[in-house]
């Protein structure tokens, strides 16, 4: 049945613009094909809202994205806005973002598209049918948690971690609601041998548990998970974590795959996502064609199936990067040594013939 979304548009920085035309390209051949209308609203947001506003998250860009039923982001930040005051860089309207719209879940699927088998550092047979997904909790954990700061005349710096019952439920939740669209097993990381706060994430995750009583549920500390990750990263389906341990372990795994050029990200929780490629704008390579569009394109993927349960849409998507990488295209940062290369626009290109 044909279908009708507004989204919000944030393009953002460096090569932010060049990857989203490129996805909006892939969005509209999914638009044709299934006969969805997809209304979209562009904004300012990061570096260059900055420019324009003084203001990396301007009001009128929340009243954009709140009037949309989904936000796709391209990337923000950049040199040129390094040194400007920290509550107002590229970066502070991203955390902005996350907390006007509660995205408390961060998905992450880390996924090995069979053309790029031998783009891993791990050998074939480690990461051959890899297919993961890392549920990390965003918005509480140690990045947030109170008291913080450096102390007693620059002598103490102190972090904290505090997570509260209703914020383990919450993202415990998101992560078997997921895992029971796929291979039904959820593993839990945590650091519960040593901190309290862990044993509470546990403990809560076990109460959780039996109301999915379809899902099988397994603990990891975080050490051990880091070191099965690289040794056996088929082990797992769905990875639930605490947000310090979800950012240093979904690096990690983002190497298992190949290239942050592929990765896509989702942020969920509120009434409206926030789907945005895992990298960075990347002023190296910005503007000159270069930039891996298939982690936007995946986004936005992503985007239809979490946010407009369009499932046979995302795949669409999905099949369509997968069938490109199969026939050979290579951005820069997916080709090996004299594999031939094809730019931002071409790679786009392909995706949007596959999937017509
Ligand atoms: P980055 O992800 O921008 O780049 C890291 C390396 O990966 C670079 O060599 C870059 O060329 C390459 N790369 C990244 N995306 C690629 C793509 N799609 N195709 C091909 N190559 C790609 O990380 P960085 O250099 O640490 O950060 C640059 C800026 O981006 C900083 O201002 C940083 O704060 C910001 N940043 C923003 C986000 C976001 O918007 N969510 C995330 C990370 C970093």
């Amino acid at each position: 049945m044909a279908k009708k979304f507004k989204i919000a548009v944030l393009p953002g920085d460096g090569i932010g613009p060049e990857v989203m035309n490129q996805g909006l390209r892939a969005l509209d051949a999914i638009a044709e094909k299934y006969g969805h209308e997809f209304e979209t609203t562009e904004a300012l947001f990061g570096g260059i809202a900055i420019d324009k506003t003084g203001q990396p998250l301007p009001k009128e860009t929340i009243e954009i994205c709140k009037q949309s039923d989904a936000i796709l982001g391209g990337a923000v930040g950049g040199p040129k806005w390094d040194n400007v005051e920290q509550n107002i860089r590229p970066e502070a309207g991203l955390l902005g973002l996350r907390k006007t719209f509660g995205l408390y879940a961060n998905l992450r699927p880390v996924k090995l598209y069979p053309g790029l088998i031998d783009n891993s550092t791990l050998k074939r047979e480690v990461i051959e049918g890899m297919d993961i997904m890392i549920v990390r909790e965003l918005t509480g954990g140690i990045y947030f948690g109170q008291p913080k700061g450096v102390m007693e005349s620059g002598t103490k710096g102190v972090n904290t971690m505090v997570y509260t019952v209703d914020e383990i439920e919450r993202v415990a939740k998101t992560a078997f609601g997921i895992a029971m669209m796929r291979k039904k097993r959820v593993c839990s990381v945590d650091k519960s041998n040593v901190l309290e706060v862990s044993k509470l994430w546990r403990n809560t995750v076990e109460r959780l548990a039996k109301q999915f009583p379809e899902v099988g549920l397994s603990h990891l500390y975080v050490d051990n998970a880091a070191m099965q990750l690289v040794r056996n990263p088929k082990q797992f389906d769905v990875i639930l974590t605490g947000n310090m341990f979800g950012d240093i372990l979904s690096d990690e795994a983002s190497m298992l795959s190949g290239s942050l050029g592929m990765l896509p990200s989702a942020g969920i929780g509120g009434k409206i996502g926030f789907f945005e490629p895992v990298h960075g704008s990347a002023p190296d390579i910005a503007g000159q064609n270069k930039a891996n569009p298939c982690a936007m394109v995946c986004s936005v993927g992503m985007m239809l199936k979490y946010a407009f349960d369009l499932n046979e849409e995302h795949e669409a998507i999905d099949n369509a990067v997968s069938a490109v990488l199969e026939k050979g295209f290579r951005c820069a940062d997916i080709a090996a040594e004299g594999e031939k290369v094809v730019g931002t626009k071409e790679m786009g290109k392909a995706i949007v013939e596959e999937i017509k």
